[in-house]
């Protein structure tokens, strides 16, 4: 089925280039993608699509221009990145090259230093490429330097990120957060 690998590469590219919670939702990733093979459009052949398409292919969900975006009446801006607000997406957000991807249902669940760091790290993918100690590094970093992260925020996204497990590719929570610390307590920018 043509459908179903191309279905299942773009979401493999996306779940590589900016996931959070990638391990955890992996498998659940695959069925859907299965699923939406089955079921319904596929986005077009190219595996990175533009904000539109992948609004479009999620059932028109709004995109928000630079400067539009807020989290607890804070702007987030990520140079001129736009944000897709996709209440369907599998995890807290995502990004592809050139845009990121929020879910405001699951967002909704978490404090403040974590939907900001969220964002950030989103954000760092955008700048720092699909490297997760990079763009978590690019976000602790951000919310220092902007002020929004203090040590109890640190402890609240190590909290958050605790139950995601180790794998040959994906870092453990604890690893995560270790060198999270390590960056925020950097004086040098990474
Ligand atoms: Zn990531």
């Amino acid at each position: 089925m043509v459908a179903a690998v191309s279905v299942l590469l773009v979401e493999s590219t996306r779940q590589f280039f900016g996931s959070i919670m990638a391990l955890r939702f992996r498998a659940l990733t695959l069925i859907a993608g299965v699923l939406l093979a089955v079921a319904g459009p596929c986005l077009a052949d190219d595996a990175i699509p533009t904000p539109e398409e992948y609004a479009e292919h999620v059932g028109g969900a709004p995109i928000l221009r630079p400067g539009e975006l807020k989290l607890d009446g804070r702007q987030q801006v990520c140079g001129q990145r736009p944000t897709v607000i996709d209440k369907s997406l599998d995890d807290y957000g995502a990004a592809y090259p050139g845009f990121l991807i929020l879910n405001p249902k699951l967002l909704d669940r978490v404090s403040t230093p974590v939907k900001l760091w969220i964002y950030a790290h989103e954000c760092g993918h955008q700048f720092r490429g699909p490297d997760e100690e990079t763009a978590d590094c690019f976000a602790v970093q951000r919310g220092r330097r902007q002020g929004w992260l203090t040590e109890g925020g640190l402890d609240e996204i190590c909290k958050f990120i605790s139950p995601a497990k180790g794998s040959s590719m994906h870092l453990s929570g604890s690893h995560r957060c270790e060198y999270m610390r390590k960056c925020y307590a950097d004086p040098s920018i990474r």
